[in-house]
Parts: structure tokens; C-alpha cells; sequence
């Protein structure tokens, strides 16, 4: 008796179902161990330190930071021991908790040990400053997060679509779906185009508590470090725009006087200011946070202070443009995104580009 062909020719029931059940096991173990390795990165800032946490409800706290996928920890630097006798080490928040209670956390620059003080500087230098490799990560994680809401989508409508012609996939479906969610979750902290322009830039952020009930705002200014769905990160500002940073201490020299300087302020026509303090150790960069205004009385005497051009975050390095005349022009690697190649003079620019070029 001839055995009757089978009407489908693809892969069976049997198959199908144990081919979708390893794709939920796969997609399970790289979630949890993406979930066990993902943190806020605003609370990684703080990692390890020394910070003050505010809250809406219960005292502040504060002590060293841990931070988990499920939570944060924070270590006291001493045992605390309560009203009833019993010794405190530490609190945990988990993640709802750290929604529902903290309004702020605070990383105080003047109390950090030097080592801290150093690592913090190095954040700061990071932020300010993107190698092209961070750069670049930024803007790949942007670009996933702005395909996760079409992928989820085609997610969906795939499930859908496969359901109807494989009735025995129903049940995983909207496992799939979710499992495929969380996996491109996992990738995805918020991507927020209206704050994503205003990294690196001064801010004035207004934190509310929601239990007060005079609504008050208390307002810190800073540069927008990152953000999460939870958080935003800022650096406090130093120095204010306009805010003179530092006097500068120099001799004036005048050409022919016999000195060989070309770290030296320009102040008139064959008149110089030779910095002696240590402002002269302060870098050039194409794209600076600070000028220098020097100038010179009808005397004789000469006088310089560096002022911000713009907020300077605690801990940010002070650079100013230092200009140098074509002849002087060397190699830079101030490593701004806006750098000319050259420590030139801007004006300077185009003729020495037409000299290198033939
Ligand atoms: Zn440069």
C-alpha cells in the first residue's frame, strides 16, 4: 500500500517546536546575563565613591556606592548604630525603590580623596573631551535605540504573521516578543534626542521633590554628563562664565630685549608677557573654555587674567587658544573635535593650509 506524501513539505510540527524552544532558551541565557551585567549608567559614574544620597522619604545617606542590575548599595564608613542598639553596615535600594525615593545622589568634589579626585577628573576629561572611539559608541547606541521600536514592531508583526500560518507557535509568541524586547532593552538606555543635544553643554537642572507640598525646585548648574530613563548626571560648575579664573604673574620683555620665548602673550607690537606663574603650564586647545585678556597701561606695565568663556565643570582642565603666528605654528593634539591640525592662529588658518598643500 503506498505511504501518502505529505501535503507540506517543510519542516514538521516536532521540528518547528523544538527549534522555537531553543531559540527562547538561547534568547533567555543572553538576557540574564545581559541583565546581570547592565547598570545605569548615570549611577556608574558614581561607582565606588563616596556620595550623599537625598531622599523624598527617610534620611540622607551617605557612605560608598555600589551598584548592581537589581540595585545599589551603600557601604557606611562606619557601623551605625540605631536607637535599639543594633549596628548598621549598610542599605540596599532596589531598583523600584531608587524610582520611587531618591531625588538625588551627590559626589562632593572637596571631600574625595586625592586618588577619587583624580579618577572623577578623568570622567570629566572623558566627557568633555570624546575620543573618536566613545564618539563613535555614543552614536551607534543611538542609532540602536532609534531601530528598537521598528525592530520590536517587526518583532511583533513576524510573531503575528508566523502564528497564523504555524498554530502551534500561539503560546511562544508573546514569549518571543517580550524576550526579544528586553534583549533590545538591555542595549538601549533611553535614547532622548532632546537631551542627546545638550551633552557636554551647561545646564541648569531643576530637581522637584514630589512630597513637597510648596513644590519648591532646587536648581544645579553643571554640564549634562549623560542621562538614563532614571537619571540625569552633571557636572558642577566651577567657574561661571565671565568669571576670571586667575590673575596671571609675567615680565614684560620687548623685542631685541635678548629673550627667546615663544610662551609668551602678545600685548602690542614687539611688546610680550612672559607668563612666570603657573598659568604658563596651561594647554592650548583649538576649542577652549578660557581666553586670556592682556593689556598693557601707557606706563609701561602690563596685566593678564585668564577668564571662562564658558561654565568650567570641577575638575575640567583650563585651556585657552593660544594663536601662535603662522611661523610659530606647530603640531596640535588638543584631541576637540574642532581642531584645526595646527596651534595657529585661526585667522592664520587658510594661508598656512595653501603653504602645506603646494
Ligand atoms: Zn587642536
Amino acid at each position: 500500500m503506498p505511504i501518502p506524501l505529505a501535503q507540506n513539505p517543510g519542516p514538521n510540527a516536532a521540528t518547528l517546536f523544538y527549534v522555537t524552544l531553543l531559540i527562547i532558551f538561547v534568547t533567555a541565557i543572553i538576557t540574564t546575563v545581559l541583565a546581570k551585567w547592565s547598570r545605569d549608567k548615570c549611577l556608574k559614574f558614581f561607582r565606588g565613591y563616596r556620595i550623599t544620597m537625598e531622599r523624598a522619604r527617610g534620611a540622607t545617606l551617605w557612605g560608598r556606592f555600589k551598584v548592581f542590575s537589581s540595585g545599589v548599595e551603600i557601604v557606611y564608613d562606619h557601623p551605625y548604630v540605631d536607637p535599639h542598639g543594633r549596628r548598621k553596615t549598610s542599605y540596599l535600594f532596589y531598583q523600584i525603590e531608587l524610582e520611587q525615593q531618591v531625588l538625588s545622589l551627590f559626589r562632593y568634589h572637596t571631600q574625595l580623596p586625592p586618588q577619587e579626585q583624580k579618577l572623577r577628573k578623568n570622567q570629566v576629561h572623558a566627557t568633555f573631551n570624546p575620543r573618536l572611539f566613545r564618539r563613535f559608541y555614543r552614536g551607534l547606541r543611538n542609532f540602536v535605540n532609534t531601530l528598537r521600536d521598528a525592530f520590536n514592531a517587526a518583532i511583533g508583526a513576524a510573531v503575528t504573521q508566523y502564528q497564523r500560518s504555524n498554530p502551534v507557535l500561539s503560546t511562544q509568541g508573546t514569549t518571543v516578543t517580550s524576550l526579544g524586547q528586553t534583549l533590545l532593552g538591555k542595549f538601549a538606555n533611553a535614547y532622548e534626542p532632546l537631551l542627546e543635544q545638550y551633552i557636554g553643554q551647561p545646564v541648569i537642572l531643576e530637581v522637584a521633590d514630589p512630597l513637597n507640598p510648596n513644590n519648591a525646585v532646587q536648581e544645579y548648574t553643571g554640564y549634562l554628563a549623560d542621562y538614563t530613563q532614571q537619571f540625569i548626571a552633571v557636572f558642577n560648575v566651577d567657574h561661571a562664565e565671565g568669571e576670571t579664573i586667575s590673575e596671571i604673574d609675567g615680565v614684560v620683555w620687548r623685542t631685541g630685549d635678548g629673550v627667546d620665548d615663544r610662551y609668551s602673550l602678545w600685548l602690542a607690537d614687539g611688546v610680550f608677557f612672559d607668563m612666570v606663574d603657573q598659568t604658563r603650564f596651561i594647554n592650548h586647545s583649538c576649542d577652549p573654555n578660557a581666553k586670556v585678556e592682556a593689556s598693557l597701561t601707557d606706563d609701561g606695565r602690563a596685566s593678564a587674567t585668564i577668564i571662562a568663556l564658558r561654565p568650567i565643570a570641577i575638575g575640567e582642565e583650563v585651556s585657552y587658544d593660544y594663536a601662535f603666528p603662522a611661523s610659530l605654528a606647530e603640531p596640535c593634539r588638543c584631541g576637540s573635535p574642532r581642531c584645526r591640525g595646527l596651534i595657529i592662529d585661526e585667522d592664520a588658518l587658510p594661508a598656512a593650509n595653501k603653504r602645506a598643500s603646494g
